[in-house]
């Protein structure tokens, strides 16, 4: 499974109205005087950025469509069942690892539903899409002198063939899969692994982070500064996020960087 996955998304999806919530940090500012809202980040006070992959850098629609359409087809066409009794069977399997390390796991899954799910991902792979204004800002924050780690919870073979797809390997200093450290971003002991083998300043690290389960354990572990998308599937509406700052693209985030 990927990023975020097949619930949790439905759980997050509402229709977005305006939200002025949560000014937690002093590196992250909402502007109220102007609308829409805008969001103003004081880069002086970051030199780590933590970037999410699926749903955050690229489109959800890949996973979403891959997990929710495709892989039902072809485990349907296999079985002999009807699209729908497809999706009836496959349901609870996927509910019942769903923020689990083995939910991202391309092994689990292969082996569980007895499908080459690396070989389907490559049969859909033109349908991988890097979200609006990424490009512009990953340029832009690979020219500052601050340290940029993509953190996933994609498989290692996931995380290849996007990176092959989408060539924004070049604007990181470190591709990190949590399936690296055995605990996915969700789970507490993710974070101290990750510090330790990429040390960096809590206070002065940003986290963005479509999944608000990864924003929720970043913060019990003391990041102070995380932001979400509100928009991380771009067949989808935009959601509304009511416990972290977000934003719906990049653009928000170029101010002063
Ligand atoms: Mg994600």
């Amino acid at each position: 499974m990927d990023e975020s996955g097949y619930f949790a998304y439905s759980e997050d999806a509402k229709l977005l109205t305006p939200s002025i919530k949560n000014i937690r940090s002093p590196a992250i500012l909402l502007n109220h005087l102007s609308r829409p809202t805008t969001l103003i980040i004081n880069w002086e006070k970051i030199d780590t950025v933590l970037l999410d992959m699926d749903g955050t850098l690229l489109d959800l629609n890949f996973d979403n469509h891959f997990w929710q359409e495709f892989v039902p087809l072809t485990y349907a066409k296999q079985r002999g069942h009807s699209l729908t009794e497809a999706k009836t069977l496959l349901a609870p399997q996927f509910k019942k690892m769903e923020g689990q390390l083995e939910w991202y796991c391309l092994d689990y899954w292969s082996e569980a539903l007895q499908l080459d799910i690396v070989g389907l991902k490559m049969e859909i792979a033109g349908l991988i899409a890097v979200l609006p204004h990424v490009v512009d800002f990953l340029e832009a924050i690979h020219q500052s002198s601050r340290t940029v780690l993509l953190v996933t919870n994609a498989h290692r073979n996931s995380l290849g063939l996007k990176m092959d797809k989408t060539c924004l390997n070049r604007f990181f200093d470190a591709l990190i899969s949590s399936h690296d450290y055995g605990y996915a971003k969700e789970h507490p002991a993710f974070w101290p692994l990750l510090q330790q083998q990429h040390p960096f300043d809590k206070q002065r690290t940003l986290l963005i982070d479509d999944s608000l389960a990864v924003l929720t354990a970043a913060r019990q572990f003391g990041l102070e500064q995380l932001i979400s998308i509100s928009k991380p599937d771009s067949k989808r509406p935009k959601r509304v996020i009511e416990d972290f700052s977000a934003i719906e693209d990049f653009r928000e985030l170029m101010k002063g960087l």
